[in-house]
Order: C-alpha cells, then sequence, then structure tokens
C-alpha cells in the first residue's frame, strides 16, 4: 500500500513511485527509461502545450513508437480514456509514457490501471498528480476518486526545462496548488516526521523560488527549486489526509465545474486564515518561512494572479455557496478546526 497505516500503534512507510530521475535534460532519459521496462511499444501520451518535448521523444524513440494519443481531458472522463484505451490495443502497446500536467498523468494512470501497463510520468506543472496512488474519473459529469498502489506511475520524470514553457498565470497558480498540498500536510491527523519535513521544504521552496520566477520565468535554478517542492507536495498529497482545503476544492470543483489550479490558488488564503489559529504546528513553520504573516504572504501571491482572483469571477453563483457549505460541513475531511456549515458558508463568501 502507498498510504501510512497505523497496525498497533505502528506507522507503515511505503513510498512508490520507485524510481524518480530529477534535472535539467532528465527528459532525454526517458527512451533508456523505457528500455528498462522492456518496453518495445511505446504509447506517448502528451497535451499540446508539450507538443515539443512530444516530438523530441517520438524521433528518439524511432519505431519504438507504437502511437500517439494528444488530447487528454482535465478530470479523466472515461469515454477519453476509453479512446485512448482503443488507440492503446490497436497498436499493441506495451507500455505508456505522459508528458504534460495532471490531466496526461492522470490519462496515463487510467489506462495503465485498466491495463497492467507500465508507465513513465513526466510531469510539467507542479500538480502533483504523478506522486499518488490516486485517480479521479469523471463519468457523466459525476467525478469518483480511488486509491490503488496500481495507479501510481513506477517511474517519474522531472525535468526543469518543460517548466519553462508555463505562463506566469499557469505557473503562480500551479505552485500554490502544490503549497496547499504541503500546508494541508502540515495540520493532517496523520503527519509524520517525514511529511512535516517534505512539507516544510515544499512551503519553503514554494514561497522561496516562486517570486523570482515570475519576474523570470527562465530561470532554472528557480523553477528546478519549484520542481522539487512539488516533488515532496506530491508526496505528502499521496501520504496524508487532506483537509477543508482540498474537500472545498472537490466540492467546488465538481459542482461548478473549475479550473483545477486557479481555484486551489484563490481559496488557499480563505482556509489559511481559518485554519491557523487552530493548527499551531503549520502557523510557526509557516511564520517561519514567511518572516511574518503567512495569509498575508500567500494573499498577496493569490491577488497577484491576472486571471480570476474570486470565486465569482470563476462564474460560482453566491446563492450556490451555502449548499456547498452545508454539504462539506455535514461530512467534513479531517480538519483541524472543525468547518461548521456558517463558519464554511462566511469563508466562501469572502472568497466569493
Ligand atoms: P492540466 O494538466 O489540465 O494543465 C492545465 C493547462 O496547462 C493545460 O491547458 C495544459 O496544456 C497546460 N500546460 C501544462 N503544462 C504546461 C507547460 N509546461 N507549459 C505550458 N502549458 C502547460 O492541469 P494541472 O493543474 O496540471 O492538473 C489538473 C488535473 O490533475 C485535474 O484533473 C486534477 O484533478 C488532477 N490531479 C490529480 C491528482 C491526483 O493525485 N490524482 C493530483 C493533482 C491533480
Amino acid at each position: 500500500m502507498s498510504e501510512q497505516r497505523a497496525a498497533g500503534g505502528v506507522t507503515v512507510h511505503e513510498a512508490p513511485p520507485s524510481r524518480i530521475l530529477v534535472g535539467a535534460g532528465a527528459r532525454h532519459a526517458v527512451p533508456g527509461e523505457t528500455e528498462r521496462l522492456g518496453s518495445r511499444r511505446v504509447l506517448l501520451v502528451a497535451t499540446r502545450s508539450a507538443g515539443a518535448a512530444a516530438d523530441e521523444l517520438a524521433r528518439a524513440l524511432g519505431p519504438r513508437l507504437a502511437a500517439r494519443f494528444g488530447r487528454p481531458v482535465v478530470h479523466t472522463p472515461v469515454t477519453v480514456t476509453a479512446e485512448a484505451l482503443e488507440l492503446l490495443r490497436a497498436h499493441g502497446a506495451d507500455s505508456v509514457v505522459a508528458i504534460g500536467g495532471g490531466s496526461a498523468v492522470g490519462l496515463a494512470k487510467a489506462l495503465s490501471v485498466r491495463t497492467g501497463l507500465p508507465q513513465i510520468a513526466v510531469p510539467t506543472t507542479y500538480a502533483g498528480s504523478e506522486m499518488t496512488p490516486v485517480l479521479g474519473e469523471t463519468k457523466d459529469g459525476v467525478k469518483t476518486t480511488r486509491r490503488d498502489p496500481a495507479i501510481a506511475p513506477g517511474t517519474v520524470v522531472y525535468d526543469p526545462e518543460l517548466t519553462s514553457t508555463m505562463p506566469p498565470g499557469l505557473t503562480l497558480t500551479s505552485a500554490l496548488n502544490a503549497l496547499a498540498h504541503a500546508v494541508e500536510a502540515l495540520w493532517a491527523p496523520d503527519a509524520t516526521a517525514a511529511t512535516d519535513t517534505w512539507a516544510t521544504e515544499a512551503a519553503d521552496g514554494i514561497l522561496t523560488a516562486l517570486p523570482g520566477v515570475l519576474t523570470d520565468p527562465q530561470a532554472l535554478p528557480g523553477r528546478e527549486r519549484l520542481q522539487e517542492a512539488a516533488l515532496l507536495a506530491g508526496r505528502c498529497l499521496a501520504r496524508t489526509r487532506m483537509g477543508l482545503h482540498h474537500q472545498l476544492a472537490h466540492a467546488l470543483g465538481g459542482t461548478f465545474d473549475l479550473p483545477h489550479a486557479e481555484l486551489h490558488a484563490l481559496l488557499l488564503p480563505h482556509v489559511l486564515a481559518f485554519n491557523l489559529p487552530a493548527a499551531p504546528k503549520a502557523a510557526a513553520r509557516l511564520a517561519r518561512i514567511t518572516g511574518g504573516d503567512p495569509v498575508a504572504t500567500v494573499g498577496a501571491l493569490a491577488r497577484g494572479h491576472r486571471g480570476p482572483t474570486t470565486l465569482g469571477a470563476l462564474g460560482v453563483p453566491r446563492d450556490g455557496l451555502r449548499a456547498v457549505a452545508e454539504r462539506v460541513a455535514a461530512q467534513p475531511y479531517p480538519n483541524p478546526r472543525t468547518p461548521d456549515a456558517d463558519a464554511v458558508t462566511r469563508l466562501l463568501e469572502d472568497a466569493w
């Protein structure tokens, strides 16, 4: 199992993926990694944004490229997976390589868990899905999530050069999405010394490197730091139970079909303001990193986004907030402060 289980007070640490390559130019190792898996027929899944990297990999694979699928969609609709599965079978693929954000990585997970084929993830955002044994899929507009060790990619290749094409808006919102994984790990009920360390380093990396990368998007050392932070934040997401922030993102994203990273980014300062008074360890660590008030620091970053920075601007109707708050309060994820419906409504009103 990839999650920790406490049996008789014993914590079990298991940490897929088993093989992680990190560094500028690491993408050039992907053909060798497919050979290492014994693969002769690679299905390449890549979004258009990753087109150049996918072309480069296709050339390097030569005749070992079985087919390419170029239309992964956010939240992994099962209809798209069925289409890609048909291509995979028609071309006799024996491994899957995904290059792109969480959408491409999610599709490769969906293909791998259906076929048992090995997968290599080459992430180009900071979403962190590649580090988790979790798959969210959408069928008839309803998203369901499952957890299975077989879902986690066996190999992950982090190449910061692939993130230098992220526009400033995506850089900002995706980095805050990763920060949310780290922050929620700090106040998680099942946090361990290991997850605390990863979460603290991830938060430090993001809050230290992000301002510089927003000014100079090509700055490779800053991009490397952000990507390493995303790796650790992804580990936190895999290994701890997420709280109110992720519950709100799931509830709002699912109900109103909202863009993943932008939603996370705008919610985070509001959830920090709500939870930090009840989460002293997280508050102390984040105060040390920011040298002051974490809510103000994260809030200023989030408001710096040139796109939508409120739920209203994202298209959420104000009269829909109460129902979301009631749903969240009825079955809360583990959270340091009890999210009663009135308090969550106020939080959402503030974010609106
Ligand atoms: P995404 O993959 O949908 O990408 C967002 C947009 O950015 C797309 O248009 C994409 O083409 C573009 N893009 C990606 N990388 C780029 C780059 N380097 N340069 C320029 N453009 C680029 O979004 P995401 O935020 O990475 O992932 C969101 C999806 O991942 C959601 O479906 C979410 O549920 C899922 N997710 C799953 C987990 C998990 O553990 N299962 C974790 C995090 C996210």
